[in-house]
């Protein structure tokens, strides 16, 4: 009997264990102005490669105004929070850790908030002055960098050159497509306003 409770709990326990993923292994910020960032992925979620690359562009395109992002800590998401198909379990996740400014929350699945049937890939979700980032585990590599543009006060745009328009198209090649030089002091006056509020937390070493 001990044995089969033995064996029950470590199996209750072994979706946590996949999470051992370590905030230290993922990409360090190394810009002049880091803001700290709360992770939240579902239980079975393992795919570090994944968060490197979302990382890694997000902080290569915020390098244009000094600023990126470091992963200060990595939770495990509620299990029914792990497939977002409706508004209110957008705002739930609001909920979560909401002492923490900055949130970024990685769910297997995103329902867009209109049409439950269509997909959505990420979205910069508000609720009054609190904001958190939602984005789709099948997000393309250049998501996160989307959102944090949201975040710091941007809108969709039409510039070619722009990681904020989300037309397809073939010119420039993706790794010119970043934050103009239209958008970037609209990114550093937000990023000093929300610092300053206390909406967003500078990484602390
Ligand atoms: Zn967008």
């Amino acid at each position: 009997m001990k044995l089969v409770r033995a064996i029950l709990l470590l199996l209750v326990l072994w979706p946590a264990r996949l999470h051992a993923l370590d905030p230290a292994a993922l990409p360090r910020c190394q810009a002049r102005t880091c803001l700290a960032l709360d992770l939240w992925l579902p239980s079975d979620f393992a795919d570090a490669d994944w968060l490197t690359t979302q990382l890694e562009v997000a902080n290569d395109r915020l390098a244009v105004i000094q600023t990126g992002v470091q992963v200060a800590a990595i939770h495990l998401l509620p299990g029914e929070l792990g497939q977002i198909d409706t508004v209110a379990q957008r705002n739930r996740l609001g909920q979560l850790g909401r002492q923490t400014p900055l949130r970024w929350f990685v769910v297997r699945h995103l329902a867009d908030a209109e049409d439950p049937a269509a997909i959505r890939k990420g979205v910069t979700w508000r609720d009054g002055d609190a904001f958190w980032v939602i984005e789709s585990q099948t997000g393309m590599r250049w998501v996160l960098a989307h959102e944090l543009g949201h975040v710091l006060g941007l809108a969709h745009s039409k510039e070619a050159a722009s990681i904020m328009n989300k037309t397809p198209r073939v010119w420039p090649p993706p790794w010119q497509i970043g934050f103009t030089a239209r958008e970037r002091p609209i990114l550093q006056r937000t990023l000093q306003r929300l610092v300053r509020a206390g909406r967003l937390q500078l990484r602390k070493e």
